[in-house]
């Protein structure tokens, strides 16, 4: 049985890059005429969240920094809009009676909130990958246990969540992540020794957040992405494949035992793949840029290189671990990521971190509940963050 068309949204970080082009896609497809905005949630760009609450006419705009609550109310008096702070106002927003929850906070932050819609059995619209690396099966399990859908929103699992056909699933062999190979796709080890969070943050196709630019520079993003791939598809690790693919255009691919491969296409624009899952399992109408095959002049593929991205190796050792080991390679990552946005650890060492929290804490198993999950990534934190202090006092 089809479900209705979903008209009620929420949008978890709408005052990112995602949230941002969610909120355009839904003004493309009639806006407040066509949907009813529970709640829109935000971090420090209060500004911007009281902007987007007033125009669509939201019920609730929560800012997860409590220190911003007033502010926050001060700039939605009189627009009857609710207002509130912090993770309880997460928790408030992921609750509202929204049939659709947008998942686009960056981090494990989203995870608490996300975990909270999916228990209601509202739709999620998977953004926010995070969560199904750290809680991996767990979180799959959340939502099929609330009764909603979960529903890709990363490009390239929108592409095989498009490309596979569930009817064929035993002839399924593999699937083929596309990578763009990130801004220092052809930078030798030495080059990137160097590199700064304001360059590694120019991405050559993709316009997003600073967390994900910098995570495709190092291929970390890619890394989060085979994990994500795992559980959103349920496949062996060994079914994974990545292929840099510096166009951006083929999203990705799935593989069949005939030797067929299917593939999705289209411009680097998240909106198709967002207003798909708003749809699906319809197509919207879409003013986005449409592919001319004839002034494509080349879609280009070439091997990943594991030596100089690391997090590629990394994210198969997790995968073959399995268990909290993906937690694990997250919660180092963003801990990683933090530090070397505040210059305080370079570019390569990124990796050398993650892997060396997870060869600490390879004993950590398997987690049977999401306080399990909770526990190591504030574990792989805190030892990420003594690695971090340590090498700043011998540098
Ligand atoms: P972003 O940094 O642009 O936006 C993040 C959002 O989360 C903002 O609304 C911010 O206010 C909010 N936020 C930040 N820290 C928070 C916290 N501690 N608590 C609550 N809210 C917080 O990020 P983005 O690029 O939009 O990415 C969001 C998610 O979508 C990420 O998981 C990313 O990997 C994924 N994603 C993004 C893209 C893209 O094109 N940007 C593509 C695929 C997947
Ligand atoms: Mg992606």
């Amino acid at each position: 049985l089809e479900k209705p068309q979903p008209r009620r949204l929420t949008i978890l970080g709408s005052t990112g890059s995602i949230g941002v082009n969610t909120l355009d896609v839904v003004n493309q497809l009639g806006g407040r005429e066509a949907f009813e905005i529970g709640a829109l949630t935000g971090n420090g760009n209060i500004e911007l969240l009281a902007e987007q609450a007033r125009t669509i006419g939201a019920k609730l705009a929560v800012t997860a920094d409590e220190s911003q609550y007033m502010t926050l109310k001060d700039a939605l008096a009189g627009s009857g809009v609710d207002v509130a702070a912090g993770r309880s106002g997460l928790e408030e927003a992921a609750s509202l009676d929204a049939d659709w929850v947008m998942a686009a906070i960056v981090g494990t932050a989203g995870l608490g909130p996300t975990l909270t819609a999916a228990a209601r059995g509202a739709d999620i619209a998977l953004a926010n990958k995070e969560c199904l690396v750290s809680a991996g099966q767990l979180f799959v399990e959340a939502v099929k246990a609330g009764g909603g859908r979960l529903i890709p929103v990363d490009s390239e699992h929108s592409a095989i969540f498009q490309c596979l056909d569930n009817s064929q699933r035993p002839a399924l062999e593999r699937i083929i992540l596309t990578a763009s190979g990130g801004p220092f796709r052809t930078f030798t080890r030495e080059q990137m020794a160097g590199v700064t969070a304001a360059t590694a943050r120019t991405h050559p196709n993709w316009s997003m957040g600073l967390k994900i630019s910098v995570g495709s520079a190092s291929m970390f993003n890619k890394a989060l992405e085979m994990v994500e791939a795992k559980h959103l598809f349920d496949v062996a690790p060994e079914q994974i494949e990545v292929v840099v693919h510096p166009q951006s255009i083929v999203h990705s691919m799935v593989g069949y035992s005939d030797g067929s491969v299917i593939a999705q296409l289209g411009a680097p624009d998240m909106r198709t793949a967002i207003g798909y899952a708003l749809t699906y399992p319809k197509r919207p109408a879409l003013n986005v840029d449409r592919l001319d095959f004839t002034k494509l002049s080349r879609l280009d593929f070439e091997a990943p290189d594991e030596t100089r991205f690391p997090a590629l190796r990394l994210a198969r050792t997790a995968l073959t671990r399995g268990g909290l080991q993906a937690a694990v390679m997250n919660a180092a990552e963003e801990t990683a990521f933090n530090a070397f946005v505040e210059e305080r650890i370079g570019f390569l060492d990124m990796a050398d971190i993650v892997e060396a929290v997870m060869e600490r804490l390879i004993d950590c198993g398997a987690a049977s509940t999401i306080a399990e999950v909770f526990a190591a990534d504030a574990e792989a934190r805190q030892v990420a963050g003594e690695i971090i202090a340590a090498d700043e006092k011998t540098a």
